[in-house]
């Protein structure tokens, strides 16, 4: 099937599996061949049929960047090793002296990356409630060039308002950046939200199976195109042919396993908010919370997989639920079919020590997988059991 004339007018779910995917034109494979090739021969000097070498180009990472840039519907998509090389290839857009906004919940990784790397190279950067618009446009400096969104926040499952943040900005020259991890593309498109890039850790939900470490930039504009892709092939921070096959092996079941992960993440969240060893819930599907409104619009799909909650009894109750559960599996990282639990102030979040920014020690966060939602039920009210208060009643 040959895309390029009608691919404007498919849906998701069917860009998903053709979207940069036709048949080999080399032997008609239905599939996106694995190129593993580090370079590729020339008729005469500069001759050749569109590669060279493969840190530059390679076909099956083409194939991953045309499908991830349509799911986004965004002009161009570019991959890389990992989010976090996608990350620091974002951040070659900025020049010593210009300052960065990001979350005061960012991912780890990436605040560490600003606070341990970037910083060292002459960029600035502040950690904002970007819940608060108010307080946006109060850390904007003149040379702040860069705005970086999470939503939904690890792990408090915070929503921006990704458009608000837009409006915020105005006519200044300074990039607004969402990381579309949590959310993936099938629930939250940021680019027509008015977001200048899009950002993926392509480990988590894109990938989906816990089996592949990947990242990806995506956006419209032909001028920022032009200095990643020389900084993709400059920096060499680039995916392997097999990694960008697993990728693209992912994301064909995307939209089913997004639809899978926030039916049984609502489920989870309602059924932890009744439990009597649980303090709080943080789940953007619940009517109550903060962002629930903002969320609805620009999450129309669905809230996603992703629930945290803080339990009775601080830090070792907490240590106890994580270690109790038994189709959970107590590990970092997210978005693959297999649900995994984890404590965020040792784990995912211990770089953010000393950022300022307060993990609650008693804070579990959940990444739900698609396993049948009672077996999950039943894994957590069973690990739960054992930190009920005793004061309360049935128990
Ligand atoms: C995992 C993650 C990253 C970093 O991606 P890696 O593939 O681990 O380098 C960035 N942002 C978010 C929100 C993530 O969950």
């Amino acid at each position: 099937m040959h895309m390029a004339q009608d691919e404007t007018t498919l849906r998701f779910e069917t860009l998903a599996i053709h979207a940069g995917q036709d048949p080999d034109p080399a032997t008609g494979a239905v599939i996106v061949p694995i190129y593993q090739t580090s370079t590729f021969a020339q008729e005469e000097v500069g001759k050749h049929k569109g590669f060279e070498y493969g840190r530059t180009d390679n076909p099956t990472r083409s194939a991953l960047q045309t499908a991830l840039a349509a799911l986004e519907q965004a002009d161009w998509g570019l991959c890389y090793a990992s989010g976090l090389a996608a990350t620091q290839n974002t951040w070659y857009l900025l020049n010593p002296g210009d300052h960065l906004i990001l979350s005061d919940d960012a991912y780890g990784g990436t605040y560490r990356l600003a606070a341990r790397v970037a910083s060292r190279y002459g960029i600035t950067f502040s950690m904002v409630d970007l819940t608060d618009l108010d307080a946006v446009a109060g850390a904007i400096q003149p040379n702040t060039r860069m705005i970086w969104v999470e939503t939904p926040t690890n792990p408090y499952l915070k929503i921006v308002d990704i458009a608000g943040i837009r409006e915020v900005i105005g006519d200044r020259s300074i990039w607004l950046v969402v990381d579309n991890t949590f959310a993936s593309p099938y629930l939250q498109q940021p680019l027509t939200l008015g977001a200048d890039l899009v950002l993926h850790s392509t480990t988590k939900y894109l990938g989906g199976h816990s089996d592949v470490i990947g990242g990806a930039v995506l956006g419209n504009d032909p001028e920022i195109y032009e200095t990643l892709k020389f900084h993709q092939n400059a920096a060499g921070a680039v995916p392997g042919p097999f990694d960008c096959w697993l990728v693209l092996r992912g994301i064909k079941t995307l939209s089913v396993r997004m639809r899978e992960h926030s039916a049984n993440g609502m489920a989870i969240a309602a059924m932890l908010r009744e439990h009597p060893a649980v303090e709080q819930v943080f789940y953007p599907g619940l009517p109550d919370h903060p962002g629930h409104l903002v969320a609805r619009r620009q999450m129309p799909r669905g809230f996603g997989g992703m629930v945290s909650f803080t339990v009775q009894g601080g830090y070792e109750a907490a240590r106890t639920v994580v270690s109790r559960t038994r189709l959970f599996t107590l590990a970092e990282s997210l978005g693959g079919v297999e649900s995994l639990i984890e404590h965020p102030g040792q784990m995912t979040h211990a770089s953010l020590a000393g950022s300022g920014f307060e993990i609650a020690p008693n804070l579990i966060r959940l990444s739900v997988g698609i396993e049948h939602v009672d077996d999950l039920m039943d894994d957590l009210r069973e690990a739960l059991s054992a930190v009920v208060p005793a004061s309360v009643p049935g128990n």
